[in-house]
Protein backbone atom coordinates (compact mmCIF):
# COMPACT_ATOMS: atom_id res chain seq x y z
CA UNK A 1 0.00 0.00 0.00
CA UNK A 2 1.61 3.39 -0.81
CA UNK A 3 2.13 5.48 2.18
CA UNK A 4 0.57 9.23 3.31
CA UNK A 5 2.16 12.60 3.01
CA UNK A 6 2.04 12.37 7.06
CA UNK A 7 3.22 8.48 7.25
CA UNK A 8 6.15 9.27 5.12
CA UNK A 9 6.93 12.19 7.02
CA UNK A 10 7.34 10.45 10.06
CA UNK A 11 10.14 8.61 8.51
CA UNK A 12 12.11 11.44 7.28
CA UNK A 13 14.86 12.84 9.80
CA UNK A 14 12.37 16.20 10.43
CA UNK A 15 15.29 18.61 10.67
CA UNK A 16 13.93 21.14 8.05
CA UNK A 17 17.04 21.49 6.73
CA UNK A 18 16.03 22.25 3.18
CA UNK A 19 19.06 20.00 1.49
CA UNK A 20 15.88 18.89 -0.66
CA UNK A 21 14.65 22.02 -1.71
CA UNK A 22 11.82 21.87 0.12
CA UNK A 23 11.22 24.44 3.16
CA UNK A 24 10.27 21.33 5.76
CA UNK A 25 10.17 18.01 5.89
CA UNK A 26 6.44 17.86 5.50
CA UNK A 27 6.60 19.71 2.20
CA UNK A 28 8.66 17.39 0.65
CA UNK A 29 6.97 14.46 2.29
CA UNK A 30 3.63 15.68 0.33
CA UNK A 31 5.28 15.96 -2.84
CA UNK A 32 6.96 12.30 -2.22
CA UNK A 33 3.38 11.39 -1.61
CA UNK A 34 1.92 12.75 -5.25
CA UNK A 35 5.02 10.89 -6.76
CA UNK A 36 6.35 14.59 -7.77
CA UNK A 37 9.74 13.84 -6.36
CA UNK A 38 12.30 11.32 -6.07
CA UNK A 39 13.48 9.98 -2.34
CA UNK A 40 16.68 10.07 -3.45
CA UNK A 41 16.58 13.88 -3.62
CA UNK A 42 16.77 13.90 0.49
CA UNK A 43 20.18 12.77 1.09
CA UNK A 44 19.56 12.30 5.03
CA UNK A 45 17.24 9.35 5.12
CA UNK A 46 18.26 6.10 6.86
CA UNK A 47 18.48 2.79 5.34
CA UNK A 48 15.99 1.40 7.35
CA UNK A 49 13.33 4.13 6.05
CA UNK A 50 14.88 3.97 2.62
CA UNK A 51 13.41 0.65 2.91
CA UNK A 52 9.82 1.29 3.85
CA UNK A 53 9.80 4.10 1.91
CA UNK A 54 10.53 2.69 -1.54
CA UNK A 55 7.02 1.15 -2.11
CA UNK A 56 5.99 4.88 -2.22
CA UNK A 57 8.72 6.11 -4.06
CA UNK A 58 8.62 3.79 -6.33
CA UNK A 59 6.65 4.27 -9.67
CA UNK A 60 2.90 2.68 -10.25
CA UNK A 61 3.98 1.38 -13.39
CA UNK A 62 7.45 -0.02 -13.36
CA UNK A 63 9.94 0.36 -15.86
CA UNK A 64 10.95 -2.26 -18.24
CA UNK A 65 13.94 -2.37 -20.50
CA UNK A 66 13.96 -4.58 -23.04
CA UNK A 67 17.75 -4.46 -24.82
CA UNK A 68 20.14 -5.91 -27.25
CA UNK A 69 23.62 -4.97 -27.51
CA UNK A 70 22.92 -1.75 -29.46
CA UNK A 71 19.10 -0.86 -28.81
CA UNK A 72 16.91 -0.60 -26.20
CA UNK A 73 12.80 -0.62 -25.26
CA UNK A 74 11.55 1.13 -22.48
CA UNK A 75 8.24 0.55 -21.37
CA UNK A 76 6.40 1.78 -18.64
CA UNK A 77 7.14 4.55 -15.51
CA UNK A 78 3.69 6.19 -17.42
CA UNK A 79 1.30 8.43 -14.58
CA UNK A 80 -1.19 9.23 -16.04
CA UNK A 81 -4.59 7.60 -18.10
CA UNK A 82 -5.37 10.03 -20.58
CA UNK A 83 -2.24 11.86 -22.55
CA UNK A 84 -4.02 15.51 -22.41
CA UNK A 85 -3.65 15.27 -18.59
CA UNK A 86 0.27 15.53 -18.44
CA UNK A 87 2.01 13.27 -21.57
CA UNK A 88 2.96 9.75 -22.15
CA UNK A 89 6.61 8.71 -22.09
CA UNK A 90 8.12 5.66 -22.94
CA UNK A 91 6.65 4.78 -26.85
CA UNK A 92 5.63 1.27 -27.26
CA UNK A 93 8.23 -0.83 -28.81
CA UNK A 94 6.72 -2.83 -32.33
CA UNK A 95 8.22 -5.99 -32.74
CA UNK A 96 7.65 -8.12 -36.13
CA UNK A 97 6.69 -11.57 -35.32
CA UNK A 98 9.66 -14.48 -36.98
CA UNK A 99 8.17 -18.41 -36.58
CA UNK A 100 10.59 -20.50 -36.51
CA UNK A 101 9.04 -22.96 -38.77
CA UNK A 102 8.78 -20.26 -41.52
CA UNK A 103 11.57 -21.24 -44.38
CA UNK A 104 14.49 -19.69 -43.65
CA UNK A 105 15.23 -17.86 -46.84
CA UNK A 106 11.98 -15.73 -46.23
CA UNK A 107 13.17 -14.98 -42.20
CA UNK A 108 16.22 -13.66 -43.74
CA UNK A 109 14.45 -11.53 -46.22
CA UNK A 110 12.26 -10.18 -43.44
CA UNK A 111 14.80 -9.53 -41.31
CA UNK A 112 16.78 -7.95 -43.37
CA UNK A 113 13.68 -5.55 -44.84
CA UNK A 114 12.55 -5.04 -40.95
CA UNK A 115 15.98 -3.75 -40.10
CA UNK A 116 16.80 -1.32 -42.71
CA UNK A 117 13.20 0.53 -42.23
CA UNK A 118 13.54 3.68 -41.06
CA UNK A 119 11.28 7.03 -42.31
CA UNK A 120 11.81 10.52 -41.34
CA UNK A 121 8.79 12.27 -40.34
CA UNK A 122 9.20 15.79 -39.38
CA UNK A 123 13.00 15.46 -38.76
CA UNK A 124 12.26 12.70 -36.69
CA UNK A 125 13.80 8.93 -37.18
CA UNK A 126 11.11 6.55 -36.91
CA UNK A 127 11.65 2.68 -37.32
CA UNK A 128 10.68 -0.67 -35.96
CA UNK A 129 12.07 -1.52 -32.73
CA UNK A 130 12.98 -5.75 -32.58
CA UNK A 131 11.43 -9.15 -33.45
CA UNK A 132 9.33 -10.87 -31.73
CA UNK A 133 10.55 -15.08 -32.92
CA UNK A 134 7.98 -17.34 -32.03
CA UNK A 135 8.71 -21.27 -31.40
CA UNK A 136 5.96 -22.75 -33.23
CA UNK A 137 8.17 -25.97 -34.10
CA UNK A 138 8.63 -27.26 -30.97
CA UNK A 139 12.22 -28.16 -31.32
CA UNK A 140 14.95 -25.93 -29.41
CA UNK A 141 17.64 -26.47 -32.15
CA UNK A 142 15.33 -24.96 -34.96
CA UNK A 143 14.63 -21.94 -32.63
CA UNK A 144 18.17 -21.91 -31.67
CA UNK A 145 19.04 -21.37 -35.89
CA UNK A 146 16.44 -19.16 -36.12
CA UNK A 147 17.50 -16.51 -32.93
CA UNK A 148 21.34 -17.23 -34.55
CA UNK A 149 19.80 -16.14 -37.95
CA UNK A 150 18.37 -13.21 -37.08
CA UNK A 151 21.21 -11.99 -34.87
CA UNK A 152 23.33 -12.29 -37.61
CA UNK A 153 21.42 -9.54 -39.82
CA UNK A 154 20.11 -7.49 -37.05
CA UNK A 155 21.36 -6.00 -33.83
CA UNK A 156 17.05 -4.85 -32.62
CA UNK A 157 16.13 -6.37 -29.30
CA UNK A 158 14.31 -9.51 -29.47
CA UNK A 159 11.36 -11.18 -27.45
CA UNK A 160 11.29 -14.83 -27.44
CA UNK A 161 7.96 -16.43 -27.23
CA UNK A 162 7.30 -19.83 -26.10
CA UNK A 163 5.95 -21.50 -23.31
CA UNK A 164 8.90 -24.36 -22.88
CA UNK A 165 10.98 -23.60 -20.52
CA UNK A 166 13.83 -25.36 -21.99
CA UNK A 167 13.33 -24.33 -25.39
CA UNK A 168 13.51 -20.74 -23.94
CA UNK A 169 16.67 -22.06 -21.82
CA UNK A 170 18.32 -22.64 -25.06
CA UNK A 171 17.20 -19.69 -26.80
CA UNK A 172 19.03 -16.98 -24.60
CA UNK A 173 22.46 -19.03 -24.87
CA UNK A 174 23.70 -16.66 -27.88
CA UNK A 175 21.88 -13.83 -26.61
CA UNK A 176 24.85 -13.22 -23.89
CA UNK A 177 24.97 -9.91 -22.66
CA UNK A 178 21.03 -8.76 -23.86
CA UNK A 179 17.79 -8.09 -22.00
CA UNK A 180 15.54 -10.27 -24.48
CA UNK A 181 11.86 -10.11 -23.29
CA UNK A 182 10.52 -13.76 -22.58
CA UNK A 183 6.75 -14.76 -23.40
CA UNK A 184 5.55 -15.90 -21.85
CA UNK A 185 5.00 -17.25 -18.06
CA UNK A 186 1.55 -19.52 -17.68
CA UNK A 187 -0.04 -20.89 -14.58
CA UNK A 188 1.52 -24.33 -15.47
CA UNK A 189 5.05 -23.21 -16.31
CA UNK A 190 5.43 -19.87 -14.68
CA UNK A 191 7.76 -21.07 -11.98
CA UNK A 192 10.41 -22.94 -14.03
CA UNK A 193 10.43 -19.51 -16.31
CA UNK A 194 10.84 -17.65 -13.13
CA UNK A 195 13.58 -19.98 -12.59
CA UNK A 196 15.20 -19.26 -15.95
CA UNK A 197 14.67 -15.58 -15.70
CA UNK A 198 15.71 -15.20 -12.38
CA UNK A 199 19.66 -15.93 -13.54
CA UNK A 200 19.22 -14.36 -17.03
CA UNK A 201 18.98 -10.46 -17.24
CA UNK A 202 15.45 -10.74 -19.42
CA UNK A 203 12.17 -9.54 -18.57
CA UNK A 204 8.97 -12.42 -18.10
CA UNK A 205 5.46 -11.42 -19.49
CA UNK A 206 2.86 -13.35 -17.66
CA UNK A 207 0.23 -14.25 -20.19
CA UNK A 208 -3.75 -14.89 -18.69
CA UNK A 209 -7.22 -14.57 -19.89
CA UNK A 210 -8.64 -12.93 -16.62
CA UNK A 211 -7.41 -10.20 -14.28
CA UNK A 212 -7.62 -12.69 -11.33
CA UNK A 213 -5.17 -14.92 -12.65
CA UNK A 214 -3.06 -12.36 -14.52
CA UNK A 215 -2.89 -10.80 -10.54
CA UNK A 216 -1.63 -14.53 -9.16
CA UNK A 217 1.14 -15.08 -11.81
CA UNK A 218 2.90 -11.44 -11.11
CA UNK A 219 2.44 -12.17 -7.47
CA UNK A 220 3.67 -15.45 -8.23
CA UNK A 221 6.55 -14.58 -10.06
CA UNK A 222 7.62 -11.74 -7.83
CA UNK A 223 7.91 -14.24 -4.86
CA UNK A 224 10.75 -15.97 -6.77
CA UNK A 225 12.72 -13.01 -7.21
CA UNK A 226 11.67 -11.39 -10.72
CA UNK A 227 10.85 -7.89 -10.65
CA UNK A 228 11.02 -7.37 -14.52
CA UNK A 229 7.32 -8.23 -15.06
CA UNK A 230 5.12 -7.33 -17.88
CA UNK A 231 1.61 -8.43 -18.32
CA UNK A 232 0.12 -9.78 -21.28
CA UNK A 233 -3.83 -9.91 -21.65
CA UNK A 234 -4.77 -12.34 -23.40
CA UNK A 235 -7.66 -11.03 -25.49
CA UNK A 236 -8.60 -11.40 -28.91
CA UNK A 237 -11.11 -8.82 -29.41
CA UNK A 238 -11.01 -4.79 -29.89
CA UNK A 239 -12.99 -4.16 -27.00
CA UNK A 240 -12.14 -7.02 -24.75
CA UNK A 241 -8.12 -5.90 -24.78
CA UNK A 242 -9.63 -2.32 -24.52
CA UNK A 243 -11.64 -3.08 -21.26
CA UNK A 244 -8.68 -5.75 -20.30
CA UNK A 245 -6.00 -2.95 -20.76
CA UNK A 246 -7.71 -0.37 -19.53
CA UNK A 247 -8.98 -2.01 -16.44
CA UNK A 248 -4.76 -2.50 -15.88
CA UNK A 249 -4.41 1.05 -16.05
CA UNK A 250 -6.53 2.22 -13.78
CA UNK A 251 -5.56 -0.25 -10.95
CA UNK A 252 -2.27 0.94 -11.54
CA UNK A 253 -2.55 4.29 -11.33
CA UNK A 254 -5.29 5.15 -9.24
CA UNK A 255 -5.24 2.58 -7.05
CA UNK A 256 -1.92 1.90 -7.14
CA UNK A 257 -2.06 -2.08 -6.89
CA UNK A 258 1.45 -3.54 -7.32
CA UNK A 259 0.52 -6.58 -8.80
CA UNK A 260 -0.84 -4.52 -11.99
CA UNK A 261 2.05 -2.29 -12.19
CA UNK A 262 3.74 -3.62 -14.91
CA UNK A 263 4.04 -2.57 -18.78
CA UNK A 264 1.68 -4.39 -21.13
CA UNK A 265 2.43 -6.74 -23.93
CA UNK A 266 -0.51 -7.04 -26.73
CA UNK A 267 -0.48 -9.72 -29.40
CA UNK A 268 -1.94 -7.35 -31.66
CA UNK A 269 -1.50 -9.52 -35.10
CA UNK A 270 -2.95 -6.90 -37.26
CA UNK A 271 -1.80 -3.43 -37.64
CA UNK A 272 -5.60 -2.42 -36.91
CA UNK A 273 -5.67 -3.72 -33.22
CA UNK A 274 -1.77 -2.40 -32.60
CA UNK A 275 -3.16 1.46 -33.25
CA UNK A 276 -5.56 0.69 -30.41
CA UNK A 277 -2.62 -0.80 -28.19
CA UNK A 278 -0.72 2.46 -29.16
CA UNK A 279 -3.70 4.31 -28.13
CA UNK A 280 -4.37 2.20 -24.79
CA UNK A 281 -2.16 1.24 -23.45
CA UNK A 282 0.66 -1.01 -24.66
CA UNK A 283 4.19 -0.78 -24.17
CA UNK A 284 5.51 -3.56 -26.47
CA UNK A 285 3.35 -4.68 -29.22
CA UNK A 286 4.01 -7.67 -31.53
CA UNK A 287 2.62 -7.59 -35.37
CA UNK A 288 2.17 -10.60 -37.61
CA UNK A 289 3.29 -8.87 -41.12
CA UNK A 290 5.50 -5.85 -42.00
CA UNK A 291 5.21 -3.63 -44.69
CA UNK A 292 6.37 -0.58 -45.47
CA UNK A 293 2.12 0.59 -45.95
CA UNK A 294 1.03 -0.45 -42.74
CA UNK A 295 4.36 0.13 -40.31
CA UNK A 296 4.33 4.41 -41.36
CA UNK A 297 0.93 4.77 -40.42
CA UNK A 298 1.72 2.98 -37.26
CA UNK A 299 5.26 4.63 -35.96
CA UNK A 300 3.39 7.82 -37.00
CA UNK A 301 -0.07 7.49 -34.49
CA UNK A 302 3.01 6.41 -31.98
CA UNK A 303 5.10 9.27 -32.43
CA UNK A 304 1.82 12.00 -32.10
CA UNK A 305 0.61 10.00 -29.10
CA UNK A 306 3.74 9.96 -27.32
CA UNK A 307 4.69 13.61 -27.61
CA UNK A 308 4.11 16.15 -24.59
CA UNK A 309 0.96 17.92 -25.41
CA UNK A 310 2.59 20.70 -23.90
CA UNK A 311 5.41 20.97 -26.48
CA UNK A 312 4.21 20.69 -30.25
CA UNK A 313 6.10 18.51 -32.84
CA UNK A 314 8.66 20.98 -34.43
CA UNK A 315 10.52 20.44 -37.89
CA UNK A 316 14.21 20.89 -37.88
CA UNK A 317 14.34 24.98 -39.07
CA UNK A 318 15.95 25.45 -42.57
CA UNK A 319 15.65 25.70 -46.20
CA UNK A 320 13.32 22.95 -47.51
CA UNK A 321 13.26 22.55 -51.49
CA UNK A 322 9.96 21.47 -53.21
CA UNK A 323 9.29 20.64 -56.94
CA UNK A 324 13.37 21.14 -57.57
CA UNK A 325 13.45 24.77 -57.10
CA UNK A 326 16.10 26.75 -58.98
CA UNK A 327 17.98 29.94 -58.09
CA UNK A 328 15.86 32.78 -59.39
CA UNK A 329 12.40 30.11 -57.65
CA UNK A 330 10.35 32.21 -54.67
CA UNK A 331 11.04 31.91 -51.39
CA UNK A 332 8.19 31.50 -49.08
CA UNK A 333 8.51 31.70 -45.45
CA UNK A 334 6.38 29.98 -42.51
CA UNK A 335 7.25 28.96 -39.23
CA UNK A 336 8.56 25.64 -37.33
CA UNK A 337 5.13 24.05 -36.14
CA UNK A 338 4.32 20.71 -37.72
CA UNK A 339 0.96 21.33 -38.39
CA UNK A 340 1.83 24.44 -40.42
CA UNK A 341 4.63 23.40 -42.08
CA UNK A 342 2.65 20.28 -43.61
CA UNK A 343 -0.07 22.21 -44.67
CA UNK A 344 2.01 25.02 -46.47
CA UNK A 345 4.40 22.02 -47.70
CA UNK A 346 1.84 19.96 -49.19
CA UNK A 347 -0.11 22.58 -50.94
CA UNK A 348 3.18 23.89 -52.44
CA UNK A 349 3.95 20.65 -53.52
CA UNK A 350 1.06 19.70 -54.94
CA UNK A 351 1.17 22.97 -57.10
CA UNK A 352 3.69 22.06 -59.13
CA UNK A 353 5.62 25.04 -58.73
CA UNK A 354 9.24 24.94 -57.64
CA UNK A 355 9.75 27.03 -54.63
CA UNK A 356 12.21 27.40 -51.43
CA UNK A 357 10.42 27.36 -47.95
CA UNK A 358 12.35 28.97 -45.51
CA UNK A 359 11.38 27.54 -42.07
CA UNK A 360 12.20 29.78 -38.79
CA UNK A 361 12.99 28.51 -35.89
CA UNK A 362 9.92 30.02 -33.76
CA UNK A 363 9.90 27.73 -31.36
CA UNK A 364 7.07 25.04 -32.56
CA UNK A 365 4.34 27.78 -32.45
CA UNK A 366 2.19 28.63 -35.32
CA UNK A 367 1.97 31.67 -37.67
CA UNK A 368 0.11 33.97 -35.52
CA UNK A 369 0.70 32.48 -32.05
CA UNK A 370 4.85 32.99 -32.53
CA UNK A 371 3.97 36.36 -34.19
CA UNK A 372 1.57 37.06 -30.84
CA UNK A 373 4.32 36.04 -28.79
CA UNK A 374 7.18 37.56 -30.56
CA UNK A 375 8.75 34.74 -32.05
CA UNK A 376 8.32 35.33 -35.67
CA UNK A 377 9.19 38.93 -36.23
CA UNK A 378 11.11 40.92 -38.89
CA UNK A 379 14.22 40.66 -37.27
CA UNK A 380 14.07 36.59 -37.16
CA UNK A 381 12.64 36.45 -40.44
CA UNK A 382 15.86 38.79 -41.87
CA UNK A 383 18.36 36.37 -40.13
CA UNK A 384 16.96 33.44 -41.11
CA UNK A 385 17.10 34.35 -44.90
CA UNK A 386 20.43 35.94 -44.22
CA UNK A 387 22.06 32.85 -43.42
CA UNK A 388 19.46 29.84 -45.20
CA UNK A 389 19.82 31.69 -48.40
CA UNK A 390 23.06 33.00 -49.49
CA UNK A 391 24.49 31.15 -52.50
CA UNK A 392 20.79 29.16 -53.19
CA UNK A 393 19.02 32.02 -54.22
CA UNK A 394 19.00 34.28 -56.44
CA UNK A 395 16.19 36.24 -57.79
CA UNK A 396 15.60 36.95 -54.19
CA UNK A 397 11.60 37.25 -53.99
CA UNK A 398 10.27 36.32 -50.49
CA UNK A 399 6.58 35.67 -50.17
CA UNK A 400 5.47 35.88 -46.22
CA UNK A 401 2.28 33.86 -44.78
CA UNK A 402 -0.76 36.56 -45.34
CA UNK A 403 -1.46 36.23 -41.45
CA UNK A 404 1.46 38.69 -40.93
CA UNK A 405 1.12 40.92 -44.13
CA UNK A 406 2.01 43.53 -41.40
CA UNK A 407 5.28 42.75 -41.13
CA UNK A 408 6.19 43.23 -45.39
CA UNK A 409 7.48 46.84 -44.70
CA UNK A 410 9.81 45.77 -41.42
CA UNK A 411 11.00 42.40 -43.21
CA UNK A 412 11.63 44.88 -46.28
CA UNK A 413 13.69 47.55 -44.28
CA UNK A 414 15.85 44.33 -43.13
CA UNK A 415 16.75 42.93 -46.41
CA UNK A 416 17.54 45.37 -49.00
CA UNK A 417 17.51 43.48 -52.47
CA UNK A 418 14.74 41.86 -51.88
CA UNK A 419 11.38 41.61 -52.98
CA UNK A 420 8.68 41.19 -49.89
CA UNK A 421 5.50 39.92 -51.10
CA UNK A 422 2.43 39.14 -48.95
CA UNK A 423 1.15 35.26 -49.56
CA UNK A 424 -2.44 34.31 -49.02
CA UNK A 425 -3.82 33.86 -45.35
CA UNK A 426 -4.85 29.87 -45.49
CA UNK A 427 -2.24 27.64 -46.93
CA UNK A 428 -5.02 26.08 -49.07
CA UNK A 429 -5.00 29.03 -51.15
CA UNK A 430 -1.10 28.96 -52.14
CA UNK A 431 -1.18 27.12 -55.29
CA UNK A 432 -3.55 29.90 -56.58
CA UNK A 433 -1.20 32.46 -55.45
CA UNK A 434 1.93 30.80 -57.47
CA UNK A 435 -0.58 30.26 -60.40
CA UNK A 436 -0.31 34.14 -60.88
CA UNK A 437 2.97 34.31 -60.76
CA UNK A 438 6.29 36.23 -58.51
S1 LIG B 1 16.56 17.08 2.81
FE1 LIG B 1 15.47 15.52 3.96
S2 LIG B 1 15.77 16.14 6.07
FE2 LIG B 1 16.25 17.92 4.85
S3 LIG B 1 14.29 19.07 4.67
FE3 LIG B 1 14.42 17.71 2.93
S4 LIG B 1 13.33 15.92 3.59
FE4 LIG B 1 13.82 17.02 5.44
Amino acid sequence: MALSGIQIYKLLPQTNCKDCGFPTCLAFAMKLAAKQVELSSCPHVSAEAKAQLAESSAPPIRLVTVKSKDHEVKAGNETVLFRHEKTFYNRPGVFIRIKDNQDLISIEKLVKDVDAYHVNYVGIELRLDGFAIEDTSGDAEKFLQVIKIVRSHSSLPLILISENPAIVSSGLIPLSGESPLIMGATPLNWEAMAAIVKGHPASLAASSPTIDELVNLTENIKSKGVEDIVLHPSASTYSSLLAFSTQIRRLSLKKNFKPLGYPILVDAHHVDMAAQAIAKYAGFIILDEFTPQSAYPLLVLRQNIYTDPQKPIQVQPGLYEINRPQPDSPVLVTTNFSITYFSVANEVEGSGFPAWLLVTDAEGMSVLTAWAAGKFDAERIAKAVKTQTVDKVTKKVLVLPGNVAVLSGEVEAELPGWQVKVGPREAVDIPKFLKLGL
